[in-house]
């Protein structure tokens, strides 16, 4: 049975019901290396991809399986591979379309772990990142040249938390034969970047899908609605025989041995977590179904608890700006209202004035936990002007969108009182 709603689909989303040997309804940690082949004939059909089934555990793993189908139906994408971080979904997703020489277009506004791989490591393997402001998504066709494989953005990034202009982008990438990548880890359930055009999203599972702070993981989602075969020489990697796999072409290959159009996870798990490694472990998979489980809950509490945190911070005399996807004014702000549904996230920004101010308010915090990490189900807080951008002077605060008294707070799931009167605590202190 296929479900519609995020709170049905963390449940029971996927084809998984019980455990096929053993009927046990949680999903069973399957902490394997290798699987028993049949027989010779079966083993060298899932060797030649003539059969699907397991492996080995750094490309398919039956825990990870249930987490990749059940955040597949979440998303609304026909398949989804698992990975160990993500950064490596990341890292794979631009891999998985570009090779040396090749280029992508990325938005500005991205994670820093995100602008690292971007302008130094995947910039050293000959891969080139150009960045495109995406206040105006025209920025993304200035700069699309016949190497330009894939437009990348984050659904809802900070600190700007300026909502990205998905179908914009993915229009303008439809004319070019270009897919659209989003990072949607900021936004699960409440922004849906497949059914705006999007053609991939991929999640740092470590977030709010996880939920609770105790695994690292990422994934990829295949939205299946790409034609990767319509312009062969815009996507030499599916459109080319693969020397690594007996000359298959991915792009006319998958189709007809899945009945799906499922290329972008088929490569990405069978080429690149084959050759590049980062599998996620089985146990993270399974603490990771467990945050699956709640993350609809989990998003609404977040959201509306974020809501009165924003509310709260506008009436404070020590907060110069609040920043929150609905402060923003015009185009911006609409996007917001277009793209996100359910709510606007648990990011949220304000500006306390000067560097002192903003790590004063961090010291004096008793329950939000001051830590360099977003979604979990409690409050978190950090200044960046004193730890992660503590290099930066005033200038270069600014083009990174951080002020001095910047403070970024990822707001829980906890009772919204008890979050505010810390708050409060804080800011008076
Ligand atoms: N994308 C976003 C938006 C993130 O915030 C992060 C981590 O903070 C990542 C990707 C990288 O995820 P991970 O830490 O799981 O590698």
């Amino acid at each position: 049975m296929a479900f519609k709603n995020p709170e049905t689909i963390g449940l029971h989303g996927g084809e998984y019901r019980s455990d096929p040997t053993t009927t046990s309804v949680a999903v069973p940690i399957y902490q394997t290396t290798s699987y028993q082949f049949k027989n010779a004939d079966t083993a060298a059909n899932l060797f030649g991809l003539k059969e699907f089934g397991n492996i080995y555990t750094r490309i398919m793993n039956p825990t990870c399986d249930v987490l990749e189908k059940r955040v597949a139906a979440l998303e609304g994408g026909l398949a989804a591979v698992a990975v160990g971080s993500g950064q490596a979904a990341s890292a794979f997703c631009v891999q998985n379309v570009c090779q040396a020489g090749d280029n992508i277009v990325s938005s500005t506004d991205l994670y820093g772990g995100t602008v690292n791989l971007f302008k130094n490591t995947l910039s050293m393997q000959g891969i080139e990142v150009r960045f495109a402001d995406p206040k105006d998504p025209k920025n993304f066709e200035k700069l699309t040249d016949e190497k330009t494989r894939a437009y990348y953005g984050e659904s809802c990034p900070n600190p700007y938390l300026r909502v990205f202009p998905i179908k914009e982008v993915a229009d303008i990438g439809k004319k070019h034969g270009i897919p659209l990548i989003i990072d949607n880890t900021a936004a699960p359930v409440i922004c849906k970047p497949l059914e705006h055009g999007a053609a991939v999203v991929m999640h740092s599972l470590t977030k709010y899908i996880g939920g609770h702070g105790t695994s690292i993981g990422g994934i990829i989602v295949d939205g299946g609605n790409f034609d990767w075969v319509k312009d062969p020489k815009r996507q030499p990697l599916f459109n080319e025989p693969d020397p690594s796999y007996n000359g298959a072409v991915w792009g006319r290959d998958v189709p007809k041995l899945t009945g799906a159009n499922v290329a972008f996870a088929i490569r990405s798990r069978v080429v690149l977590l084959r050759d590049l490694g980062a599998p996620l472990a089985p146990f993270n998979a399974w603490q990771i179904i467990q945050g699956l489980e709640t993350v609809a809950l989990r998003m609404k509490q977040h959201c509306a608890n974020a809501e009165k945190v924003v509310k709260f911070l506008e009436s404070q005399k020590k907060v110069k700006n609040v920043i929150y996807p609905t402060n923003h004014q015009g185009e911006i702000r609409d996007r917001a209202k277009r793209y996100m549904k359910g709510g606007y996230g648990s990011l949220v920004g304000m500006d306390l004035g000067s560097k002192e101010a903003g790590a004063k308010f961090i010291d004096n915090l008793k329950m939000l936990y001051h830590v360099a990490n977003i979604g979990d189900a409690r409050s978190l807080a950090i200044h960046p002007a004193s730890t992660t951008h503590s290099q930066l002077n005033d200038k270069q605060l600014a083009d990174a969108g951080v002020t001095p008294g910047y403070v970024r707070l990822s707001i829980g799931i906890e009772h919204h009182d008890d979050i505010i009167a810390d708050i409060e605590q804080a800011l008076a202190a």
